[in-house]
């Protein structure tokens, strides 16, 4: 396994995830610091609704659970403007595909990302892509091309579901049910 895929951050299912997000937390107002911005109510408010689950959401979801908690009714341009300053200081990534956002749980450091996306539990992760980027940019000069920008977003199973895939399959193949 490449190195770049070790640590990948899909912790188990049954795991303390206040952790995770106390953890968002305290980077994000490290990053708004360092960049001399404030991590405003609303900002965290919103890095809060994203980053409580591992999963990607969109900016209307954000809104409506918001307002379901009994805040005020936001406008979609101050999400959106929330959200813009969240992936400014790398407090959350974006999922382009998807057009959804999702916390970053591990480290920043790569700027250049290859997401991970579980196509069973909806979990979204992020692995440092430099040796994919430096390929295509490879690649790109010898057809003399400049590329401005890429996303890589590749959907699978993560370690949990593959687990659970693989034990359900064994059990099953215990009671004779096939493989
Ligand atoms: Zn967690
Ligand atoms: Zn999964």
């Amino acid at each position: 396994m490449p190195e770049d895929l070790l640590g990948i951050p899909f912790p188990a299912a049954a795991h303390d995830h206040g952790r995770c997000v106390d953890e968002a937390l305290r980077r994000a107002r490290a990053a708004f610091e360092r960049k001399g911005l404030k991590f405003t109510p609303l900002r965290e408010q919103i890095l809060r609704e994203i980053a409580a689950s591992h999963s990607a959401v969109g900016a209307y979801e954000v809104r409506d659970r918001l307002l379901a908690k009994g805040g005020r009714r936001l406008s979609p341009i101050s999400v959106y403007r929330a959200i813009d300053a969240l992936l400014y200081v790398g407090a959350i990534s974006r999922f382009k595909s998807r057009n959804a956002y999702f916390a970053r749980h591990n480290e920043e450091g790569a700027s250049s990302r290859v997401v991970l996306a579980c196509q069973e539990c909806g979990r979204v992760a992020e692995i440092d892509g430099a040796r994919v980027f430096r390929a295509i940019q490879r690649a790109a000069t010898q057809e003399a091309f400049v590329p401005a920008d890429a996303v890589i977003e590749v959907s699978g199973l993560c370690v949990n579901c593959a687990k659970r895939r693989q034990s359900g399959r064994a059990s099953r193949s215990f009671r004779g049910e096939g493989g």
